[in-house]
């Protein structure tokens, strides 16, 4: 059986946060039962296409998954498993947002199987939700967090976001700490990134919000390196901690480049070394409209988004993997590169693999650009 991954979009939302550039869409609530049908009619197709696969893990993202009714979720999963084999310790998550969970929501999720719960905190500041638009308050975190222990969840993440416009180092260290004092198993740090078209690039362009520099991001993102390590969470990705054994291992398949169909409107996939992926208007998914831009990855094409994705993770490039799969040493014409990266003290390599150093995770980019311009 090989392993398969499965990406599942809800796309609604109660409203549009501030920064928002995903597939999300508030409002819409006359379009759920639509939407959840045309889902499981793209589920039941799939059924003769994945023969030999098994579900390693699932993931449910949006959107806000958790602001649809449960009993939509539930089913979703049965088509899921109607299709193809789960595996008996699938890991099966739900994204949620703090101001949409109760308690019946979260028993029928764990009735459904999905043992992890991945909550948008993004911040323990009144006025930094408020200004991101989010539409749940500091408290609701840690009240979402007790009712999901009181549901049977054990494996719970929380979303942090730092480099917010007039976000201050104290206020980044008490989302850290109140985040930490929580217990949960799972911490991701997302700096923000302005995206054009937002309510947040407006404000941004109109001068009433800035945006921290570089060595103002860097300084957050150190913060929570340390505070976090001495909490107990190994970073095992740029923007990812985990207490040990509770590493995503959904996200885990994105880095290591394995398998995953996305479903849903939006949603992409890498299945058979095939990207393609669905729209992300909600009209064009309802229409009927699959499967776009898709592309059979060339050699360099997966030389370059495994160099990428692997110097995100704590793991590294496996330079034994990367000579079997692409008949080369990766240090073939990248001596000069490596040697002036490992100098600069951006990566080092031992054991076999190629890892980048704090310094070098926090100009990621740069460091594959010259590894791959070598
Ligand atoms: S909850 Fe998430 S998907 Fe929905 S609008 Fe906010 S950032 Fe976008």
């Amino acid at each position: 059986m090989y392993p398969l991954s499965l990406y599942i979009h809800i796309p609604f939302c109660l409203s549009k946060c501030a920064y928002c550039d995903f597939a999300s869409y508030p409002g819409r609530e006359g379009d759920w039962a639509r939407y959840f049908g045309a889902l499981w009619d793209e589920i039941d197709g799939w059924r003769p296409e994945l023969g030999g696969y098994q579900v390693a893990t699932a993931f449910f993202g949006g959107g806000t998954p958790t602001l649809v009714s449960a009993g939509y979720i539930a089913e979703t999963l049965e088509r899921c498993r109607a299709a193809l084999p789960f595996a008996p310790d699938a890991e099966i998550t739900i994204e949620g947002n703090p101001g949409t969970l109760s308690p019946e929501k979260l028993r029928a999720y764990r009735r459904a199987g999905i043992d992890r719960l991945s909550l948008g905190a993004q911040s323990f500041d009144d006025g930094l939700l408020r200004s991101l638009g989010r539409i749940h308050r500091a408290a609701q975190v840690g009240e979402a967090v007790r009712m999901a222990r009181d549901a049977g969840f054990n494996n719970i993440n929380l979303d942090l976001m730092y480099a917010l416009p007039g976000q201050t180092m104290d206020q980044w260290r008490v989302a850290l700490d109140a985040a930490v004092a929580l217990g949960v198993e799972h911490l991701s740090a997302y700096s923000l990134i302005v995206e054009p078209g937002t309510p947040m690039a407006a404000r941004v362009a109109r001068g009433e919000a800035a945006v921290p520099d570089d060595d103002a991001v860097n300084a957050m993102q150190r913060l929570a390196v340390s505070r976090l390590a001495d909490a107990g969470y190994a970073r095992y990705e740029i923007s990812n901690y985990a207490k040990p054994g509770f590493e995503c291992r959904h996200n885990l398949v994105y880095w290591s480049r394995g398998e995953y169909l996305g479903l849903g409107c939006a949603a992409h996939s890498l299945l058979r070394e095939t990207r393609f992926s669905n729209p992300a208007s909600l009209e064009a998914y309802l229409s009927g409209e699959r499967r776009l831009d898709v592309r059979r990855l060339t050699d360099a094409e997966r030389m370059d988004e495994t160099l990428m994705l692997a110097t995100r993770t704590a793991r590294g490039l496996d330079l034994v993997a990367w000579e079997r799969d692409f008949g080369a040493p990766f240090a073939a014409g990248r001596e000069g590169a490596l040697r002036r990266l490992s100098d600069g003290g951006f990566i080092e390599i031992n054991g076999g693999f190629l890892r980048l150093t704090l310094r070098g995770m926090e100009v990621q980019d740069a460091v594959v650009l010259e590894l791959t311009e070598a």
